[in-house]
């Protein structure tokens, strides 16, 4: 098949996930949280330096996702939530992940420091810092161990970047982990806090890096999200 063939093929089911994605509702926090502030957490991923400001992985899709994000940590403060997680690149000099990517985020550098807008917050101190070495927060990280010592929290509002990557691996983890324990969980997913990076086919080739078409990726793995049970809102205001 050819890339003409496929796109003529699959035209009608891009309507549909542009459809989906254009029509999306903004939903309010008390909706978010059901009057339960205690059984909800807020988990970011991976907005730090390193993808925001400085290094080979920072770009400015992502960094545009600081301020509504901090603004969504504060509407969720005020609303009561107090679990607040970050889970965030602090990799070995040698990390493994550095075959299939520049190497970024070292732990000990400024490039793994989580941004100065979250650090400056009021209520930084309830936040729990959880460094990871792959885009799963899941493997060899504290996520379950603190899932484990909270089963009180059944509701997950789930931002940062990239959408295809660490916020797609965090986002489904929460999901299935509550299919495989048969619990309900409800995973939120507000778009204007979530994004991917663009790198073009012919600048990935100057580069020596593989493409990765931004629009195309945060859209399709929007939609997988949403074909697997999480709620992908707008905003959550
Ligand atoms: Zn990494």
């Amino acid at each position: 098949m050819n890339a003409q063939t496929l796109i003529k093929n699959a035209t009608p089911f891009l309507n549909y996930v542009v459809d989906w994605l254009n029509g999306l509702p903004d939903i309010t926090i008390a909706e978010a949280i059901g009057g339960r502030p205690e059984n909800v957490a807020v988990l970011s991923v991976d907005i730090i330096n390193g993808f925001c400001t400085e290094g080979p992985l920072a770009g400015p899709r992502v960094a545009e996702l600081v301020s509504p994000i901090t603004t969504l940590f504060t509407v969720a403060h005020q609303a009561g939530v107090r679990h607040f997680i970050v889970t965030q690149d602090a990799h070995a000099p040698d990390a493994v992940e550095f075959e299939n990517y520049p190497p970024h985020c070292v732990r000990g550098t400024s490039e793994s420091e989580t941004v100065a807008a979250f650090t400056n917050l009021p209520f930084w101190n309830l936040f729990t810092v959880m460094p990871k070495q792959s885009i799963n927060s899941a493997i060899g990280t504290d996520l379950d161990p603190w899932l484990d010592a909270h089963p009180q929290v059944d509701t997950f509002i789930v931002v940062g970047d990239c959408t295809d990557l660490s916020t797609y691996h965090l986002a489904m983890h929460l999901k299935l982990r509550g299919n495989a324990a048969n619990k309900k969980t409800r995973v939120l997913l507000p778009v204007n806090s979530v994004d991917t990076y663009d790198l073009p086919v012919d600048a990935a080739r100057e580069i020596g890096a593989v493409p990765h078409h931004g629009d195309l990726l945060h859209h399709i793995f929007l939609y997988s999200m949403m074909l697997n049970g999480i709620e992908v809102v707008a905003q959550i205001k």
